[in-house]
């Protein structure tokens, strides 16, 4: 089924003039508080985060207790250095998790319409150890959190998490070799090593709003859903909110995968738009058992692998598009013209990385010309069509599919508000919002704004004190840019394992790089208990060599960043903003396995000091 993946049919565009319209719908977003626009979910929105409308919080005495390993969060990436650290026979662990359940992302957000936006068969992690097959390409919401608790059975973690717990500080205890661990629940916990596995998306973020604390009508977030007040469920039939007028602020992801289910239910949606989105078609298709019974050892693997090239690097001659979506399009619609050049002549200019960009920039615009006409196709009166064409590049902000967002805006009961102008929504009120300097009134706001995920580490985080030898603060210590060995330990932070995006390899699937980092975490821990160390840390000899081996590699992006329309992505557009992907080792995700894999091979663990 995804042999025959075609170009999509783009039109030729006036480049020059589209880049100045790009530039000048950035400045027109370009807000100087940068990231600091946003306020924090905590004092009186603290339930924005902490608050479970999913499953009661059940009371518990606190636990005093001593665990070899503590990994906290119990999304797919703890899931997986869970399954790790059995594989490597490490058992005394404990998965601390915000959540009554596995899943992370999928446990928290339910809003209905999720649904995964990355090709589920390289996205779900551990498909081939547990036997399992997702549904379809793009899983919906609950297969992907079933997915999670699948994994919790199959390796029996559930013996081990700890759920409705927030690790709320977390301090390095020379004396006795132990990480000091206290919770919301009152616990406390000495843990020999830490594994870090919050995840990108952990903390809801909200607007700030003028008088976004004055709103006497219901409220909730995205990654909150609260299906008490709209009925429903994930897959729709919001059947409580028929007499209400709604407002949702966010046209990202999460925004518009609600909006079409939250404009069927309401009795008027109102939708808040500062940036459209560029939205591809879904083009979703059940899985195909004659696929799943060609498929040979190896197939997950060799797919992501074809991922990687299409959104980090470029296709061999030849090469088809295995995804085929719109994660792939700008290249495989380059891949196709290389291709069609006599005796793959075209390839030879990728040898030339300025002509390649050049190139993939020109399948850029016209993609993105693309996108733009497809909203004039469907949306019918062209004023609102207008307001809701993307002017800017491709992976300036996260693609979205989607077919029932646009139709949406041929709805009666629908009205959309381009926000661009003041830089996001005016003002909110007791009773509504601020439209043009009248007050439109609302039942209930949805916040549709996203989440802490380039914001200042300790705002994602949410850990104080995070304190490492002599008490020195992680944030401190990341302070000016990340310092690290191999991504994932620093020095001054004994037995402390990072994963996520922070200087290591990047790739479409991001679960994968959760499974090389956990891989690396699992021998170290494993290596320290064996030698009966108690104590591993990089020394700060080993933390400057990786820092200048990132660097070396280091790609400077900052024209198209800078060039782009604000978001998380660029971090609102600050000017040295930290890159959502942390600062990564450019030199190839594959290359990194095998230099994780030769550093493993020695034995040496090179660059560490253990106490044994
Ligand atoms: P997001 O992409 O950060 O979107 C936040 C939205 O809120 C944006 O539309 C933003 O507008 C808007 N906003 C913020 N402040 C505003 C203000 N003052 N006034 C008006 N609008 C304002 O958040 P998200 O949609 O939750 O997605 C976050 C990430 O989660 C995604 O990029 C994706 O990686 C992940 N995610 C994935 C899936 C999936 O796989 N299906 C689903 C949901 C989320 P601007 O664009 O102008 O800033």
């Amino acid at each position: 089924m995804q042999q025959n993946c075609a170009p999509t049919q783009t039109p030729d565009v006036d480049q020059a003039a589209l880049r100045e319209k790009y530039l000048a719908e950035r400045d027109k977003r370009l807000r100087p508080e940068g990231q600091q626009q946003y306020l924090e979910a905590e004092g009186e929105f603290s339930d924005f985060y902490e608050g479970d409308p999913h499953m009661p919080v059940v009371p518990r005495e606190p636990i005093t207790d001593e665990i070899e390993v503590v990994i906290l969060g119990g999304g797919l990436s703890g899931l997986i250095t869970a399954h790790r650290l059995q594989e490597q026979g490490v058992n005394d662990f404990k998965i601390i998790e915000l959540g009554g359940d596995f899943g992370g992302v999928w446990y928290w957000n339910r809003y209905p319409g999720i649904q995964i936006d990355s090709d589920a068969y390289c996205y779900l992690p551990l498909l081939e150890e547990t036997g399992y097959m997702p549904k379809e390409k793009f899983s919906k919401g609950d297969e992907c959190y079933e997915h999670a608790q699948r994994i919790g059975k199959h390796f029996n973690l559930y013996d081990h998490a700890i759920f409705h717990t927030l690790i709320q500080s977390l301090q390095w205890d020379d004396e006795i070799n132990r990480w000091q661990i206290k919770t919301n629940r009152g616990d406390e916990i000495r843990a020999r090593f830490v594994v870090m596995c919050q995840g990108p998306y952990n903390r809801p973020k909200l607007p700030g709003i003028p008088g976004i604390k004055d709103f006497k009508g219901h409220t909730f977030h995205t990654a909150r859903w609260d299906y008490e007040y709209t009925g429903g469920n994930l897959h729709g039939g919001l059947d409580k909110i028929a007499d209400k007028k709604i407002a949702v602020i966010g046209t990202g992801s999460s925004g518009i995968q609600a909006i079409p289910h939250l404009a069927k239910g309401a009795k008027h949606l109102t939708v808040f738009q500062r940036t459209p989105s560029y939205i591809f078609e879904r083009a979703n298709y059940p899985t195909d058992p004659e696929w799943v019974k060609s498929l040979e050892p190896g197939w997950r693997a060799a797919r992501q692998r074809n991922f990687h090239n299409a959104a980090f690097s470029f296709y061999s001659p030849g090469e088809p598009d295995l995804i085929c979506d719109g994660w792939t399009e700008v290249a495989r619609n380059l891949a196709a013209k290389l291709n069609a050049t006599p005796n793959y002549e075209g390839w030879a200019a990728l040898a030339d990385p300025v002509k390649f960009l050049e190139l993939k920039e020109i399948e850029d615009y016209r993609s993105m010309e693309r996108l733009r006409q497809r909203v004039e196709s469907i949306v019918e009166d062209p004023e609102t069509a207008e307001i809701l064409k993307p002017y800017y590049r491709n992976m300036c902000k996260r693609p979205v599919f989607n077919d029932d967002y646009l139709p949406t805006f041929n709805r009666d009961n629908v009205t959309l508000v381009d926000v661009s102008e003041t830089r996001g929504v005016e003002r909110i009120t007791e009773k509504g919002i601020i439209i043009g300097g009248v007050e439109h009134e609302f039942d209930c706001i949805v916040f549709a704004s996203g989440f802490e995920i380039t914001t200042a580490l300790d705002r994602q985080y949410d850990i104080t004190p995070f304190a490492g030898k002599d008490g020195t603060s992680l944030y401190d210590h990341w302070g000016k840019g990340f310092r690290t060995l191999h991504g994932i330990m620093a020095n001054g932070f004994p037995n402390h394992f990072a994963t996520g995006f922070i200087q290591g390899g990047v790739t479409a699937a991001t679960t994968l790089m959760y499974e090389q980092q956990a891989d690396h975490i699992a021998y170290i821990i494993k290596q320290a208990e064996e030698r009966g160390a108690t104590y591993v840390e990089p020394t700060p000899e080993a933390e400057e060599g990786w820092v200048q081996t990132v660097r070396q590699f280091s790609i400077d992006n900052s024209t198209f960043t800078t060039e782009c329309t604000p978001g998380y992505y660029n971090s609102e557009g600050e000017p040295n903003g930290r890159s959502f992907l942390g600062d990564p080792f450019w030199g190839g995700f594959y290359e990194l396995t095998e230099l994780f894999e030769a550093w493993r091979g020695t034995g040496e663990l090179e660059g560490l000091v253990l106490d044994k």
